[in-house]
């Protein structure tokens, strides 16, 4: 018997047998052609130990992409297991409607002395996108609650083109990849968009370090004409990740920050990609010194073990919604889990890892060899970009480097590198043909390389076929 649950494995082929078919006759997955799941070899996990996923026929898999960029520690951290267990000792669940219970406090209490400058009240909810609901509409609200009466004009929201920011509906109304959204679009708020920096295609045809960061004018004229209307901005800082890991130039965020101060509007920094550590700070933010007005957090802040989010605000932001009942300031807004306490233990739990095991200062040698081993990939014929921001990589695939011409669609250049990959020992999920590279953060470097050496090998295999 070992540690990790693979006393159990591999499960008799009858059970496994029945999995299969009860998975196809009853599961839809998520973000999935439904027709080339049937079509694949399926693949069922079982258990989990530090880097890697072990499936039900007892084989080991490295976990490429932290378990859709959660697992911060690796799977079953005894740390976060016995810090869970131990909460299922006391309460699994109690409301923060009207009640409240000790793990949310302490961990508000410990997001809000790690969190950058200012942002000392946390509103909990359960995901990505119910955090950023929470954040669009506290923005709202805040500027309808204004003294000034001509504050409340200030109604309209910017986002980027390519965003994306979740996929409930105002979530997708701030979002901008029309692959997944646009089939919605009768059904959304209108938002302000402007273009995100994306130097491999620069939409206005510049280079860097020449152009100045012209990209940023398109805000400058936006919010001098429009500011006075405008609530808030939000933005993935650094890097638009589910967009393809695509990377803003060193300076852009500051840039943003500036312009929105200067035209009062709110800055809403959605770090539930970038966030815990991922960027080589805990949040990402604090890579370019800018201290947002609302950050929102999910993903890996309980290490990848439940589903928790968090929206932190600004204490002056919070103030505007204290009154009497009857003034109608109160924010009408929460989920039932909200701030789960069984998801609150294992976030503390988390904080804490980061504490003793100095997570991020072992991180920044594993970043520098990131860095050195991307190299290999640039010189690939197929691989027009590589892009990396801190323990998180996306790597181009094109059909013609030279013109920077994607692959067609349907050739599903990506997902068939990410099949390959999984023949050799190693799980990632691509976006589009983009291969992403976001290992937990507590994965050797000889794990790193051998993750590497994989990929390596798989792309071209794929791409020279
Ligand atoms: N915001 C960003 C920046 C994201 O990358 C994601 C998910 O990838 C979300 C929000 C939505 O998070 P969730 O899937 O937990 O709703």
């Amino acid at each position: 018997m070992t540690a990790s649950g693979e006393h159990r494995l591999p499960l008799p082929a009858a059970e496994i047998r029945r999995l299969v078919e009860a998975d196809r006759r009853h599961l839809w997955h998520p973000f999935t052609q439904t027709k080339e799941w049937a079509e694949q070899p399926m693949l069922i996990v079982a258990a989990g130990e530090g880097p890697y996923l072990i499936d039900v026929e007892g084989n080991r898999y490295l976990d490429g992409v932290s378990s859709l960029w959660v697992s911060l520690h690796g799977h079953r951290r005894e740390e976060i297991d016995r810090a869970v267990r131990d909460q299922l000792d006391r309460v699994a669940h109690s409301t923060l409607l009207g009640l409240s219970h000790v793990p949310a406090i302490e961990l508000a209490e410990k997001l809000a002395q790690l969190a950058p400058g200012g942002l000392t009240r946390v509103f909990y909810s359960d995901s990505g996108s119910t955090a950023v609901e929470a954040a669009l509409k506290i923005a709202y609200q805040y500027w309808q609650q204004q003294p000034d009466r001509t504050k409340r004009y200030k109604r309209q929201i910017v986002s980027c083109h390519r965003a994306y920011h979740g996929d409930t509906l105002g979530a997708v109304s701030v979002g901008g990849i029309d692959l997944f959204h646009a089939c919605y679009h009768p059904l959304l708020f209108p938002t302000l968009k402007v273009h995100y920096p994306c130097c491999y295609r620069c939409h206005l045809g510049l280079s860097q370090p020449r152009c100045g960061m012209a990209c940023l004018e398109e805000l400058e004229s936006l919010l001098e004409r429009q500011g006075h209307t405008i609530a808030a901005l939000i933005i993935e800082p650094l890097v638009q990740a589910a967009a393809g890991m695509i990377t803003a130039p060193r300076g852009y965020l500051q840039g943003v920050e500036r312009l929105c101060r200067l035209h009062e509007v709110l800055l809403i920094a959605d770090e539930v990609a970038v966030g815990c550590g991922r960027t080589g700070t805990l949040f990402a933010v604090e890579q370019e010194s800018v201290c947002p007005d609302l950050l929102t957090l999910a993903k890996g802040v309980t290490g990848g073990y439940l589903p928790l989010a968090a929206t932190l605000v600004r204490e002056q932001i919070f103030e505007a919604f204290e009154g009497e009942y009857a003034e109608g300031r109160t924010f009408f807004h929460g989920h039932t889990y909200t701030g789960n306490p069984l998801a609150a233990r294992a976030a503390l739990a988390s904080l804490e890892i980061f504490e003793q095991d100095k997570t991020l200062e072992n991180l920044a040698p594993k970043i520098r060899h990131l860095t050195r081993r991307l190299e290999e990939f640039r010189t690939l014929d197929q691989v027009g970009d590589v892009r990396q921001c801190g323990f998180l990589a996306g790597i181009e695939l094109v059909r013609d480097q030279a013109a920077k011409e994607p692959y067609p669609v349907g050739e599903r250049r990506g997902m068939r590198v990410a099949l390959e990959a999984r023949r050799h020992g190693l799980l990632i999920r691509p976006l589009t043909d983009v291969i992403v590279i976001m290992p937990p953060l507590i994965i050797s470097l000889p794990e790193l390389d051998r993750m590497l050496d994989i990929l390596h090998t798989c792309i071209r295999t794929v791409t020279e076929s």
